[in-house]
């Protein structure tokens, strides 16, 4: 695809693209598949000449999973990652107790990916960088953002080096940070999680076993825990510092602290190949559009990495969007579909930051709502519940739609792409003719994660509207996909 909407200061042309993404983390990377699959045309722009290359994020979430295989990246997620380890707590040289991370909750044919999964941040960025590719998207690295304005048309981009870049709209997937936050003069309200200052770095270490999620606690409230990381050699090495002082980053500081802190010897620690000091906050923006102008990810809202929830939640602003912005360009939905982003995913944030806060302070554990999978939109506008005197426990409009065979085809496999899908459920109702690029019809036998009627599932999961029967189903694919000139 032709990108050159970047131009020289003054050049004309007008082949504007159609979204300006700023920023390739796993925000940015992850819109820029969804956006490419659905023939949007969108370029991401990032300052860095390369990927980020720390593990930062390093649990991904069944929820993400979910999301991964409906993007075709799951099965390079799975050969590059691994299972969360077992804990080990130390003291004094001595291992002292073994301890689970995370709850261990057994499969389900709703429900395939039920464990958080191992992966650097950085290799995520990789297989989504990779994918991007494949589906003729691109990142222009080395190419940062100075200022963003916007008309009723489009946004103008100033990069850094003077290029301009037009766009029918743009997302701010640029961190926590933002560039572009600040230039809408979006405000970020929030505070610190935690006075103390961590260290977050991968390094080489020998003579540690890798099998174990080492923790060393220390007296007071400092500790330090090595996770090892899968696909690579690295340990991801957290220590909290309480005593005043913020973490010294260099290699020799970071030596002294394992030695202090663990009965490994300085010289253990070979390499330190990425090192930061963190200060957890827990912030969001006052709000996650502005005209043309989407805020997406940690550029949104910023949480504690406890309870494993920031890149996570990111991902989902990223796949929550994607779909409506190839809605309204490409098939003609109406605009005010691009309202029902901030609508669905602000409370979202809010309640993931509140969560991680909790966690972070030890007030709440890593229970069900860190994986995601009960996350939905039942109180959005895009949620229609038909049905009437559902029992309290049935699936509705708005909740995440369930994986599971309840005929010849996995669901998951029936969801994957682009495309609505509506379920037919142990019902022979009729269903007016759908143009299959938009609307996929898929007919199964009762099944109890669903109960009986007709699902319509929304491009990214979650049943958008729900009925007895098909009245109200073309109304609503009007709101969403464009109107009935897309159905046959
Ligand atoms: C130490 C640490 C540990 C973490 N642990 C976890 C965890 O266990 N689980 C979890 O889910 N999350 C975790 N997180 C959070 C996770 O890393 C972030 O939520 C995630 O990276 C957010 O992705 P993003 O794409 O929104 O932003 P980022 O990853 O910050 O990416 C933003 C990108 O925008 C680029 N950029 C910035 N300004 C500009 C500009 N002006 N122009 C162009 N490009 C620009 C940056 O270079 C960067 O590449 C952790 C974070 C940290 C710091």
């Amino acid at each position: 695809m032709a990108l050159n909407s970047v131009k020289e200061p003054g050049a004309e042309g007008d082949d504007l693209l159609d979204v300006l993404v700023v920023g390739a983390g796993p925000t940015g990377l992850l819109l820029g598949c969804d956006l490419a699959r659905r023939g949007v045309r969108a370029l991401v722009v990032e300052r860095s000449h390369r990927l980020f290359p720390g593990s930062r994020g390093k649990g991904l979430q069944p929820r993400t999973l979910e999301v991964f295989d409906d993007l075709g990246v799951l099965a390079a997620v799975r050969a590059a990652g691994g299972g969360a380890p077992v804990g080990m707590v130390w003291r004094d040289g001595e291992r002292q107790a073994e301890y689970r991370m995370f709850p261990d909750v057994p499969p389900t044919e709703a429900e395939p990916y039920t464990s958080p999964w191992l992966l650097p941040q950085w290799r995520t960025q990789e297989i989504l960088l990779a994918r991007l590719a494949e589906l003729g998207g691109r990142v222009e690295f080395g190419a940062a953002l100075s200022t963003l304005e916007q008309d009723p048309e489009g946004v103008e981009a100033r990069l850094h080096d003077g290029r301009l870049v037009r766009a029918r709209y743009a997302v701010a997937a640029d961190g926590g940070r933002s560039t572009v936050r600040r230039q809408l003069g979006v405000g970020m309200t929030g505070e610190a999680v935690d006075p103390h200052p961590m260290l977050v770095a991968d390094v080489r270490i020998t003579g540690l076993d890798r099998d174990n999620w080492h923790v060393f606690p220390s007296t007071g409230d400092d500790f330090l825990t090595l996770c090892p990381l899968p696909g690579s050699d690295d340990f991801q090495l957290v220590a909290r510092f309480t005593d005043g002082g913020g973490p010294d980053l260099s290699a020799d500081g970071v030596r002294k602290t394992l030695a202090a802190r663990t009965h490994l010897s300085a010289e253990q620690l070979t390499e330190v190949r990425w090192a930061s000091d963190f200060r957890p906050r827990a912030a969001m923006a006052d709000r996650f559009r502005d005209g043309r102008v989407f805020l997406a990810g940690d550029a949104a809202h910023v949480h504690s990495p406890a309870g494993g929830q920031g890149l996570n939640t990111s991902v989902q602003d990223a796949y929550n969007l994607g779909w409506k912005l190839g809605a309204v360009l490409r098939q003609g939905a109406p605009e005010a579909l691009l309202e029902t982003y901030e609508e669905e995913r602000l409370p979202v944030a809010a309640d993931m930051l509140g969560l991680s806060t909790r966690i972070h302070r030890g007030e709440a554990e890593r229970g069900a709502a860190t994986r995601q999978l009960t996350l939905g939109y039942r109180d959005s506008s895009l949620a229609v519940e038909a049905r009437v005197r559902l029992p309290p426990e049935a699936l509705r409009a708005g909740d995440r739609a369930p994986d599971g065979r309840p005929g010849r085809a996995r669901l998951f496999d029936a969801f994957r792409g682009p495309h609505w899908t509506l379920l037919a459920v142990g019902t022979e109702v009729p269903v007016p003719p759908l143009a299959p690029e938009t609307v996929r019809v898929h007919r199964v036998p009762e099944y109890e994660p669903y109960g009986v009627g007709l699902f319509l599932v929304r491009p990214d999961g979650y049943v958008g509207w729900a009925g007895p029967s098909a009245d109200g189903l073309l109304p609503y694919l009007a709101r969403v996909s464009g109107g009935a000139e897309h159905h046959r």
